[in-house]
């Protein structure tokens, strides 16, 4: 049984006054709801939404960590800071990450194994560019990010895994992938995770599409089969948007 897990991106969004006030609205309202719902400030802003998010059945994540333990590495942030805070979900290999800062596979697969040695649940953010997509590169794509993101990763260490199937071009673009197209490269990401893996782990692997999720569109994608969740960006900054994408991951 794959429970929904709905989670929100802030980006570079929401002082820590701002943050703290949306989580409180959120947990007022997503209150009871058997969706897993998370939450991911920018790094400043999480001490005061963690604060806020206590005792709430929201989960609070970074967008981002960094593959060392600490040391020389200037304006980054490590696992144990995080912890340090209470914190242990993290967003990885989001595309803005792979794009603007040049993330490569190798050094998101760094960060994948660096975060589970911390015990760390981690959201592994995969997907195409419009330009890859329309080369016909889709499968093989997916395929690198998966299998590379994925490497030295165990079948056990897979419970803390959820991948984000975000097609670049429908990201903060108003486009949305049809529910055809997502559920195609969702099924696709589930027989790649199967190939390394065994079908069962595959099974209950969450997959997550991000993508210009809003609520219009939130009810049709869900209703696929290999789409459990979502990632979501800009509906996140408004309770009055999100909340209605929680209650969609609700289950009946
Ligand atoms: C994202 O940033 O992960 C995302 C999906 O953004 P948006 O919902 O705004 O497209």
């Amino acid at each position: 049984m794959r429970i929904p897990y709905i989670a929100g991106n802030w980006k570079m969004n929401m002082t820590p006054s701002q943050g703290a006030a949306l989580v409180k609205e959120l947990a007022k309202q997503v209150k009871g709801c058997n969706a897993k719902v998370m939450v991911a400030p920018p790094f400043v802003t999480i001490p005061a939404v963690v604060e806020a998010a206590k005792g709430t059945n929201i989960i609070v994540a970074a967008q981002n960590i960094n593959e060392h333990d600490s040391g020389a590495y200037t304006g980054e942030v490590s696992c144990e800071m995080l912890m340090d805070l209470g914190v242990g979900n993290v967003i990885i290999g989001h595309s803005e990450r792979r794009i603007i800062y040049k993330e490569s596979d190798e050094l998101i697969n760094a960060k994948v194994l660096k975060a589970l040695s911390h015990n760390f649940d981690i959201v592994l953010c995969v997907g195409e560019t419009l330009e890859e997509r329309e080369a016909g590169k889709l499968e093989e794509v997916l395929s690198r990010q998966v299998n590379v993101g994925l490497k030295g990763v165990t079948a056990s260490q897979m419970s803390a895994i959820t991948i984000a199937y975000e097609p670049v071009w429908a990201i903060g673009t108003g486009k949305t992938a049809t529910p055809e197209d997502a559920n195609k490269a969702h099924a696709f990401i589930r027989s790649l995770v199967a190939n390394l893996y065994g079908k069962k782990v595959a099974e209950e692997t969450i997959i997550q599409y991000g993508g210009s999720v809003k609520p219009s569109n939130v009810k049709e994608l869900m209703a696929c089969e290999h789409i459990d969740g979502a990632l979501v960006g800009g509906a996140s900054l408004k309770a009055e948007q999100f909340v209605p994408i929680v209650r969609c991951g609700v289950l009946e």
